[in-house]
């Protein structure tokens, strides 16, 4: 989310048609990737404003930059030896200079930052600059402008872009005849002090880059083609989806898919902006939309999302007769759990009776004594501990206008033999909740994927 008390002078502006493109570390983790992504560039001439990350893993057991430059930063401010991670880090970005044969810049930055480390720095300076190196090939490799993120973006101090930063970048970034490259992950905050947002947050500088210059897209390029409608570890080869609304993104990604960082979607949301997830080795696929409203296509071909969930959650049920008539009574059993500090995440009830659905985690080592304090202040006649429960989020915007998908839902369900321990259907009607054994999930996630995908997949 953006903090919204600044003058936004893009909002509402004409379109401009350039494109904004993130390649993630993946993308950019050798010569030969970062090869794929100068011809991926030069294929459309819109694709201007290039926000790069840090160079990412080769291989399974290839250690991200990033993770590097926080290993030198510890041993760095503990006064011990940095010259191994260091090494590595200085080895990869000189390897790739060499091998796309750039003039030969990077290495008085590298010993600058070397210096740097000695003398100290923060965690958050050390870590920018694997985005910040990358940029710096990049822009020579692309004949680009080099971009400063720390003079055009500012990070609140909740770690939100501020909204100052529409305007600042937004005339850095004016010239629509110019291409652009901007390191990801890093701005400034609001005193001048270089930032980073949360890990990944290289993908919410290209929404934030891409809400600043007005772009007509924001294509995220990473090494898959698109977006699953379930976990590839569960459901066999899931199908890609086309199109995806940001709702319908939200619910899943909340439910434990693996999307864009979590603020990444906020800034061009805001504005209506689309995302194209795109794969950088297999550039032809068209990956997945997100976008606000789906097309009239994909309205036609879709009846859910997807499919996601997870695992870890217990739920707390309490009984009580009457308990209709009890003004406040919900009120005080959740001013329980925030008397812990724990957040719920779902609350279903029945006239007598109410579930608290929370993650596991937040009840561990103190599960006796939450429930001690609901028998004190509710004086429950029956109170039930499920210390496992995994929820199942069925997703898609269609649902509320299309009869019987709750019932194809349960009926795959019935027929793969799991039992159904909760169902929340929220008001929304984008997603239809069912919780379920941990033990089942696997199997209740492929009867529910088997139940709709023939109708969206005939499209894809
Ligand atoms: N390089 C940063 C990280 O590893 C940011 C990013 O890649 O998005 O978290």
């Amino acid at each position: 989310m953006t903090q919204n008390n600044g003058s936004d002078p893009q909002q509402g502006a004409v379109r401009s048609n350039r494109i904004v493109c993130k390649f993630g570390g993946s993308s950019l983790a050798s010569a030969e990737q970062i090869r794929k992504v100068q011809a991926i560039v030069n294929a459309d001439e819109r694709r201007r404003i290039i926000v790069p990350s840090a160079p990412g893993k080769r291989d399974a057991g290839d250690t991200k930059i990033t993770d590097l430059l926080y290993l030198c930063h510890h041993a760095a401010s503990v006064g011990t030896d940095f010259s191994e991670p260091f090494e590595m880090i200085s080895r990869r970005f000189t390897g790739i200079e060499q091998e796309l044969r750039l003039p030969a810049v990077i290495g008085p930055h590298l010993e600058l930052f070397h210096e740097e480390l000695t003398r100290g720095v923060t965690a958050d300076f050390a870590a920018s600059r694997g985005e910040h190196f990358s940029g710096l090939l990049l822009a020579a490799l692309l004949e680009a402008d080099f971009v400063e993120p720390a003079d055009y973006i500012v990070i609140g101090a909740n770690g939100l872009v501020d909204a100052r930063t529409w305007a600042l970048l937004g005339e850095r970034l004016a010239d629509v005849e110019r291409r652009y490259v901007i390191p990801g992950f890093y701005g400034r905050d609001v005193d001048g002090q270089l930032r980073t947002f949360s890990r990944g947050g290289s993908d919410v500088s290209g929404a934030v880059a891409a809400r600043a210059a007005n772009a007509m897209l924001y294509e995220n390029w990473t090494d898959v083609s698109g977006l699953l409608m379930a976990d590839p570890r569960i459901v066999d080869q899931p199908k890609p989806m086309e199109e995806v609304t940001y709702s319908e993104i939200r619910e899943l990604s909340y439910m434990g898919a693996s999307v864009l960082h979590e603020e990444a979607m906020a800034p061009v949301r805001e504005v209506g902006i689309p995302v194209n997830i795109r794969n950088t080795n297999a550039p032809q696929h068209p990956g997945t939309r997100i976008v606000a409203e789906l097309s009239a296509e994909e309205v036609a071909s879709t009846q859910i999302a997807g499919v996601a969930g997870k695992t870890s959650f217990a739920m707390i049920t309490i009984g009580k007769n009457l308990m209709n008539r009890e003004v406040g009574f919900v009120y005080r059993l959740l001013g329980v759990f925030e008397h812990h500090g724990i957040p719920f995440e779902h609350c279903p009830s029945s006239i007598d009776s109410v579930s608290v659905i929370v993650e596991a985690k937040w009840l561990e080592g103190r599960v006796e004594q939450v429930l001690d304090e609901i028998r004190r202040t509710m004086e429950p006649d029956e109170i039930d501990y499920v210390p496992g429960i995994a929820l199942i989020a069925i997703v898609g915007e269609e649902m509320a206008r299309t009869p019987g998908i709750a019932a194809r839902v349960f009926a795959a369900l019935a027929a793969a033999g799991v039992n159904v321990r909760l169902i929340n259907q929220g008001a929304s009607e984008l997603n239809i909740i069912v919780g379920v054994a941990p033990e089942d999930y696997p199997a209740a996630v492929r009867a529910i994927y088997g139940a709709f995908v023939d109708r969206r997949a005939a499209a894809t």
